[in-house]
């Protein structure tokens, strides 16, 4: 990084940011939208809510993701830390829900997870560049530069993100030696399962999904699951209204 963005940035941490609009951070005039490279993927996920319902209660794809990923299970809502885990329906898509709708619809549980949004907030909000999105549209966390302001966590609408109020070590039942643990003071969220992608396997949430309620795959590819998938079915996605283009899709 130039001298001239360290100091840039060092100034908006230290007193420039706190002064600033929300709106003005959120503008692309602040910060400029990253454009795609040509022939990247741009990975997405479909979820599709009907298969998950065959399955009631089950935890699979969340045990799977939490622990590959170390993240440690605290047992109070202010500590937690989660990835991926369910919130009631009237919860996730309240433009959804009816007047008429039953409590059991309203009620029934729905997957969420960071939705590596193609416009995210997070990003344009925070300061050491520690959250960023990359080429392939997968939004990500360099916890070593994070410095613990959580104004990305205050920017996502998605509650997405999680802060280690605590060192979460002691609250991790096995450590996977094969993926870094957290630390206090720093926020976490869903990768995607980078590091997976990487060696050409899928998202473990996907993988341990016994319900085929879970796709992932490459927007950019005609020929994909997800698009084949989008192309047929009708699908919503989170607080689309908000512009933030989130990646994660609903089968309803
Ligand atoms: Fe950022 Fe939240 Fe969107 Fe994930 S869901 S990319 S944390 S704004």
């Amino acid at each position: 990084m130039k001298r001239r963005d360290f100091l840039k940035i060092a100034c908006f941490s230290v007193a420039g940011l706190p002064a600033r609009s929300t709106l003005d951070l959120l503008s692309e005039k602040a910060f400029p939208k990253p454009s795609r490279k040509e022939g990247q993927p741009k990975w997405a996920m479909v979820v599709d809510l009907k298969a998950c319902l065959t399955k009631p209660g089950c935890r699979t794809c969340l045990d799977a993701c939490h622990s590959i990923h170390n993240v440690p299970n605290i047992d109070n809502r202010k500590d937690e830390v989660k990835w991926i885990w369910t919130n009631p329906y009237k919860e996730v898509f309240p433009e959804h829900t009816y007047q008429f709708s039953s409590v059991g619809v309203q009620t029934r549980p729905v997957l969420v997870l960071c939705n590596h949004c193609d416009n995210p907030p997070c990003v344009k909000v925070c300061p050491t560049k520690a959250t960023f999105k990359r080429d392939d549209g997968l939004v990500m966390m360099d916890y070593h530069r994070c410095i613990g302001c959580r104004y990305c966590m205050a920017a996502c609408p998605y509650g997405a993100r999680s802060f280690n109020w605590k060192d979460p070590r002691p609250f991790i039942k096995e450590i996977n030696r094969d993926f870094p643990t957290r630390t206090r003071g720093v926020v976490e969220k869903c990768s995607f399962c980078e590091e997976r992608l990487v060696r050409g396997l899928k998202p473990a949430c996907v993988e341990a999904c016994t319900a085929n309620g879970l796709t992932f795959g490459d927007l950019n590819e005609p020929d994909s699951q997800v698009r084949r998938l989008l192309a047929f079915k009708t699908s919503a996605r989170r607080k689309a209204h908000l512009g933030t283009e989130p990646k994660v899709f609903y089968l309803v």
